[in-house]
């Protein structure tokens, strides 16, 4: 490092850097420039030969005395007059960085709006001199043609950035250098500073015009400029000033360099809400008795501003989103702000539109299907105060309320609250952490809840409020299990449909009614299989077969999104008897056009979705009646609400059930209930056909029978004896390289760590290859660890992690995951 050694008397700032390091470093600051800084402050530092984004994490007198002082380098710049981070989300950042071994920085960046990021770019651009130059060609004699064109180019862009110039070439750079050299152009370092709202740009006079430009120097274009501006008093956009004079920007850019006239930029806000379906507008509903009931519990304490966690158990179609509304209402009335975190809002615009119905301006949307720009600008819509509502998928746990009384997790048991990369928290469970330095309300909503979230209402740790009826007293649909097993003794052919469920369409059909198919499958087929020799074709960076989409006419991998073209042949024999096995959505899709002639059929899945706002388009089709069928994935039992479907058909309830994970049971009874949800919402009554090799298991038991407390208690004797939450805490020690023997002489070292560490009351299973063994070219193997002491388990992780570093292992190739909500 060549740092200067710097005086090393303090303060000394600790400084958080959003690298994927669990530890923070030490700089010096300069009090008497920037005077005091407070934690959440963003400063620019050198790390390495690079200059890095920070946050302040405190001022000290003292350096820790292990951190030497030579190495201690000065701050370079402070990035925010005040902190955009409040101190709450400050102090739930560390926590979260602490309890899921990730870096400080890296959770804070989440609570910034996208690209808040400076970076320090290096671009050329072009002086005085050389525009001057450009206007007199007589000068440019003695310039290479290369370096001539650059003039000409930074001329019309006015910066040009060095990484384009290295991309263009030796030639090009020297023509950059040699521009530098004489003056032409200058080098220099440019932070992109991007923490703001979209802006446009604006242009005015500058008020020392006269004596700075001599008038006759100007071209025609920038005369029109000049004279539009003239006969304007306040600033003109640029965009309006452009149209008007029939110049481009870089004239105006040009004339900013000339000392002409001042560019600056305005913010502007977009509206997401522009892009939802139309609302009918507030319905002034009265309440049910379970609705009043559950909303007096949770009233009744509300108004003491403690922190009360509370799970509301209610069936689908039971109203809970009306009980969010009047929360929030009555947390408006109050003067508190509301924060609604929901799984994939962007799949369920109804919902932000119902919202936006009956809260109107104050509600703010966050969510990734939103455009960059959009998001941004909701976010500073919430941090100045003007939204008081922010709804949001789970990063939105991080939204900058400034008041905040009331969290609402809907679908609480959802697994897309846990982040499945750094940093890996779990919202709904970050929202209780929150609920608790806030002292606020915090309802955890659900149909199915997570089995732990239910252990713990039962355990006295939340309350319970419970809808077990259906608004309107209409009845849950009844569920059957259709029995694939006996169906292909029947009918002695092998079919992806059974004759009831056929039978069950055809009948809806006469009557005008509408039916959801589940598959949750995408594609044509899910593997392709060579007849002679058993070869499957499998991903290139993958442990996982290929699916065949026909649409796309190509083999393609769910993870990595590798593509190959379908093969002609086996590349291992050289046969041609190649089988497509394993229906997905696209087959069926096709399958029941063939069967249902004369039927309107839709299919919703990833790659029908992905087209934008042809999901929204989907479903309003569905909504309006321009569909009879709708086949599609888990994506169609989502919180959707079609009066008019009468009939569920689950076409293969066994593939999540044989997944190798513990929750598999759960997730099952999760999706299949929710599925079921969606049928009967309207005044006609609705059925559920699944169709099972298994119908035996419990699970879909269960599920027919709408029993979740029956459910509730057999998994939890199975997790119990099998010591799995809520009996014990888990977490997974996830080793990834590219080189197989790396990453098994990783595993291997750490299980022996691991080992040494940890007594008779954990339990360690692994090392082992993960079931997904290899993902995206990287060899996967893990440790997952159980133990009954939560703080025991972080302690022996952390000392195995120490150790770990101490002999050597490269922890970037090591995660660990605290309260995995998957295993595989
Ligand atoms: P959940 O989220 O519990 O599945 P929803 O909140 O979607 O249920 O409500 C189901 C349906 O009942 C929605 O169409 C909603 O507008 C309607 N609804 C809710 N509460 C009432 C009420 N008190 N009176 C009439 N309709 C209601
Ligand atoms: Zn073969
Ligand atoms: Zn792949």
């Amino acid at each position: 490092m060549v740092s200067q050694p710097t005086s090393t008397q303090g303060p000394f700032l600790e400084v958080a850097l959003s690298l994927p390091i669990s530890r923070n470093f030490y700089y010096q600051s300069d009090p008497q420039r920037w005077g005091h800084l407070l934690p959440g402050q963003r400063v620019l530092v050198p790390f390495q030969n690079r200059k890095l984004t920070g946050f302040v994490v405190k001022t000290l007198e003292q350096l820790p005395p292990d951190f030497p002082k030579e190495t201690v380098r000065q701050v370079i710049d402070l990035l925010d007059e005040m902190p955009l981070i409040s101190e709450d989300l400050f102090r739930l950042s560390e926590w979260a960085a602490d309890y899921y071994f990730a870096g400080l920085g890296e959770v804070l960046k989440a609570c910034l709006p996208p690209k808040s990021h400076v970076q320090s770019r290096r671009q050329v651009q072009i002086t005085l001199a050389g525009l001057d130059a450009c206007a007199h060609p007589d000068q440019l004699g003695a310039l290479s043609a290369e370096a001539r064109n650059m003039l000409y180019r930074l001329a019309e862009r006015r910066v040009l950035k060095w990484s384009q110039i290295t991309r263009e070439g030796t030639i090009s750079c020297r023509a950059a250098e040699k521009l530098v050299r004489l003056g032409w152009a200058e080098s220099r370092q440019k932070l992109a500073h991007a923490a703001g709202q979209r802006t446009q740009l604006s242009v005015a006079l500058t008020a020392s015009i006269q004596e700075r430009t001599a008038l006759e120097s100007l071209t025609d274009a920038q005369l029109r400029v000049l004279a539009a501006l003239t006969s304007n008093e306040s600033p003109v956009l640029a965009a309006d000033l452009q149209k008007q004079c029939r110049v481009s920007l870089s004239t105006l850019r040009v004339l900013e360099r000339k000392g002409v006239v001042r560019l600056t930029e305005q913010s502007i806000s977009r509206d997401p809400f522009l892009a939802l379906p139309a609302h009918e507008g507030p319905a002034i509903r009265s309440l049910t008795t379970e609705q009043e009931e559950a909303l007096r519990l949770i009233r009744n304490h509300s108004t003491r501003l403690e922190y009360f966690p509370v799970l509301l158990h209610g069936v689908t179609g039971s109203g809970k989103t009306e009980i969010y509304l009047n929360l929030i209402e009555e947390k408006l009335r109050q003067g508190q702000d509301s924060l609604i975190l929901m799984p994939e809002i962007g799949l369920t615009p109804r919902i932000a539109a119902e919202f936006r119905a009956r809260l109107g301006e104050t509600v703010a949307i966050l969510h990734s299907a939103l455009g960059e720009g959009e998001r941004r600008d909701e976010w500073w819509r919430i941090r100045s105060g003007q939204a008081k509502v922010a709804v949001g998928t789970r990063s939105a746990i991080f939204a900058p309320l400034s008041n905040l009384g009331l969290i609402i997790v809907d679908e609480e048991h959802d697994p897309s609250y846990k982040q499945q990369e750094r940093p890996r928290y779990h919202a709904r469970d970050l929202a209780l952490v929150l609920g608790k330095m806030r002292k606020a309300v915090v309802v955890l909503g659900s149909a199915t809840p997570a089995i732990e979230t239910c252990y713990n209402a039962h355990e006295g740790k939340y309350s319970l409020a419970q809808l077990s009826q259906r608004v309107h007293s209409r009845p849950l649909p009844s569920v059957k299990l259709v029995d694939m097993r006996l169906d292909f003794q029947e009918s002695s052919r092998h079919s992806i449909l059974s004759q009831e469920l056929r039978q069950a369409i055809q009948v809806r059909l006469e009557r005008k009614e509408q039916v959801l198919i589940l598959l949750n499958r995408r594609g044509f087929s899910a593997f392709v299989l060579c007849r002679s020799c058993g070869e499957t074709f499998q991903c290139r960076n993958c442990s996982i077969s290929l699916a065949y989409h026909r649409g796309k006419n190509c083999l393609l991998c769910h993870y990595c999104g590798f593509q190959q073209k379908p093969p002609k042949q086996c590349g291992r024999c050289g046969s041609e008897y190649l089988y497509y096995l394993g229906e997905g959505t696209e087959k069926v899709e096709t399958l029941f056009s063939k069967a249902f002639p004369q039927a309107r059929i839709a299919r919703l899945d990833r790659d029908t979705a992905s087209r934008k706002n042809a999901h929204s388009r989907i479903l309003h089709e569905v909504q309006s009646g321009q569909v009879d069928i709708l086949v599609g994935t888990q994506m169609i039992s989502k919180g959707h609400d079609f009066p008019n479907v009468t009939l569920v058909g689950v076409l293969l309830a066994d593939h999540s059930l044989s997944l190798p994970d513990f929750r598999s049971a759960e997730r099952t009874y999760q999706l299949l209930s929710q599925m079921s949800g969606r049928a009967g919402r309207g005044q006609l009554a609705g059925e559920v056909l699944i169709q099972t090799f298994a119908p035996e298991h419990y699970c879909l038991k269960f599920v027919a029978q709408h029993d979740y407390k029956g459910f509730y208690q057999k998994e939890l004797r199975f997790r119990q004896f099998m010591h799995y939450p809520p009996f014990a805490s888990l977490a997974c020690i996830l080793v990834r390289d590219r080189n197989l023997d790396e990453a098994l002489r990783i595993v291997q070292a750490l299980g022996q760590i691991v080992d040494q560490q940890t007594d008779t009351t954990f339990r360690v299973l692994g090392p082992t290859q993960s079931p997904l063994a290899r993902l995206k070219q990287q060899y996967r193997f893990q440790i997952l660890i159980k133990s009954k002491s939560r703080s025991k388990l972080r302690e022996i992780l952390k000392r195995s992690l120490k150790e770990g570093e101490a002999r050597g292992i490269d922890l970037r190739k090591v995660s660990v995951d605290i309260d995995p909500v998957s295993v595989m």
